[in-house]
């Protein structure tokens, strides 16, 4: 249900470009469907898992094969050029204590920023967020559970966290950490 509700505020936000919704809806389902199949491996790995999603030349929906990261980082391959890149994706690996892990950091929404291209990040309680390279904001688009999450998850040791951050933002709530 909240799943849902998230959703269809996200659609409320951005609703003065109709088609935008149209295709950020179909990207939405498309990220937790995918985010369902890599979870798994990037929590019992404790690895960030990274790459793009994209269209093919079909038109097609389709995300590029998961590059491995480390527990704290992922440096995607270079996507084929045949795909036109819609959105760049990562996981946030198993749950930490050491990190602040349930919200995009600030460095991976400047990076999506400068690169212009906007990107979806799944986190260990599940959570799927949504940085808008030009809107420059991470929206939480689907909270807890919304994708698999650790079952070593452990929302007390998180702090509150909101619907959306701008890089200032998430740069002052690191540095309260
Ligand atoms: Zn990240």
């Amino acid at each position: 249900m909240k799943k849902t509700l998230l959703i269809t505020l996200l659609g409320l936000s951005i609703s003065s470009t109709s088609p935008a919704v149209a295709q950020s809806q179909r990207q939405i389902d498309f990220a937790i469907e995918f985010f369902n199949k890599i979870q798994p491996r990037s929590i019992a790995e404790n690895r960030e898992y990274c790459g793009y999603f994209g269209l093919n030349d079909d038109n097609q929906l389709v995300a590029t094969a998961p590059t491995k990261g480390d527990s704290e980082s992922c440096y995607a391959d270079e996507p084929p050029y045949s795909l036109d890149i819609v959105a760049s994706y990562h996981t946030h690996a198993g749950h930490s204590y050491e990190y602040d892990s349930e919200v995009p950091s600030s460095n991976d929404l400047e990076a999506d920023i400068a690169e212009e291209v906007d990107g979806f990040i799944s986190t260990p309680g599940g959570r799927i967020w949504f940085n808008s390279a030009s809107r420059e904001i991470a929206i939480l688009i689907c909270g807890r559970n919304c994708t698999v999450s650790d079952s070593d998850y452990d929302p007390d040791n998180t702090k509150s966290i909101r619907n959306r951050y701008t890089v200032d933002q998430l740069v002052r709530r690191e540095q309260e950490y």
